[in-house]
């Protein structure tokens, strides 16, 4: 790896993922089993933008990983105040910023608010384009931050009973999903049955038959340009990549997809704050569930800087996260593996 630092990368970013910032005192997660700190997840925002901006090659873009703010804003009516202030924490560096959106983001803001917030940062340029955006009201989007690689932003509360009004078709089908697994009285209450299945929560969701469509339509494209993709979502899709309380509902649809093409390398996640990793066998793809600033201790850090290469992804951990080495996929001739 050292061998490999010496020469310039292509482009470097910077991924950070589940601030979930509140200007209250720590807390504990549901099962009370890790510390939360709420206010302090700030300053570890700003320690990571501190290090981004001060960094020789200096990132070309951030992504956000979801949960920005945390639910518990909501009840204080605190929300529009939080988000400001941690976006002004952001716009400390003029850095672009992705935003994925999370299931906090939902406990805070409507998806039409969300829409046309701030943290809707789909490039203005392609907000007309069509093929760009997954629909009208779905947040899904692809970029591309230099020749041959593209990036694509996941909406995985597209199919959720967050986000979607109680009077709505897409309400009332996801409720139809849920029921089917989990019987409980309490949806935010994992299904008794366990393994897999224990992803039926509320606080979960799921990809609607047109974002995957869509997606389908976007990597058919890559892989015909033979360019390397990574897509961000909220939840991993991975079951090795994560707690399978945190997958998304319809992972297995998503992976199939992705291992009918050849173009992604990479998929980034957040949602599981203790993080995991995992490199599919069936194609080489990376699946990467970033550690979470919530849980991180306060003399610790948790955000991580990506240099980009020919060949591969070299990821400098911070704090408690890990650094890695994602050697791109073999070429396209791996298909008889990839079905
Ligand atoms: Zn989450």
């Amino acid at each position: 790896m050292d061998d490999f630092a010496q020469h310039e990368p292509l482009f470097t970013f910077g991924v950070i993922a589940d601030i979930q910032y509140a200007d209250i005192d720590d807390g504990y997660n549901y099962s009370r089993s890790r510390r939360r700190y709420y206010r302090n997840s700030l300053q570890l925002l700003r320690n990571a933008q501190e290090s981004w901006s001060e960094s020789a090659v200096k990132p070309e873009f951030i992504l956000q990983l979801g949960d920005i703010i945390d639910g518990f804003n909501k009840g204080r009516n605190a929300s529009d105040r939080a988000l400001d202030t941690v976006l002004r924490e952001f716009s400390s560096s003029p850095v672009e910023v992705h935003h994925v959106w999370g299931n906090h983001e939902f406990y805070n803001f409507s998806r039409s608010a969300l829409l046309s917030s701030k943290l809707n940062s789909t490039p203005h340029t392609d907000r007309s384009l069509r093929g760009a955006r997954a629909g009208s009201d779905i947040y899904a989007y692809h970029f591309s931050p230099f020749p041959g690689f593209t990036f694509v932003v996941l909406d995985a509360y597209d199919v959720s009973l967050l986000g979607r009004e109680d009077s709505s078709e897409q309400y009332r089908k996801a409720m139809h999903l849920i029921k089917q697994y989990n019987s409980n009285e309490d949806l935010n209450c994992p299904p008794e049955a366990g393994g897999l299945l224990r992803r039926f929560t509320m606080f979960n969701g799921g990809f609607s038959k047109e974002q995957l469509d869509w997606l389908d339509s976007v990597l058919a494209s890559t892989d015909e340009k033979r360019e390397r993709v990574t897509i961000v979502s909220h939840l991993p899709v991975h079951p090795h990549s994560t707690d399978p309380i945190c997958l998304a509902w319809n992972f297995d649809e998503l992976l199939a997809i992705i291992r009918s093409h050849s173009s992604v390398v990479c998929f980034m996640a957040g949602h599981d704050h203790d993080g995991g990793y995992c490199q599919d066998k069936c194609t080489g793809v990376h699946h990467l569930t970033l550690e979470g600033v919530i849980e991180t201790p306060p003399d610790s850090n948790a955000f991580s800087t990506v240099s980009v290469y020919e060949d591969r992804m070299v990821l400098r951990g911070s704090g408690r996260i890990t650094d890695r080495v994602f050697l791109f996929p073999g070429p396209q001739s791996d298909t008889d593996h990839r079905a």
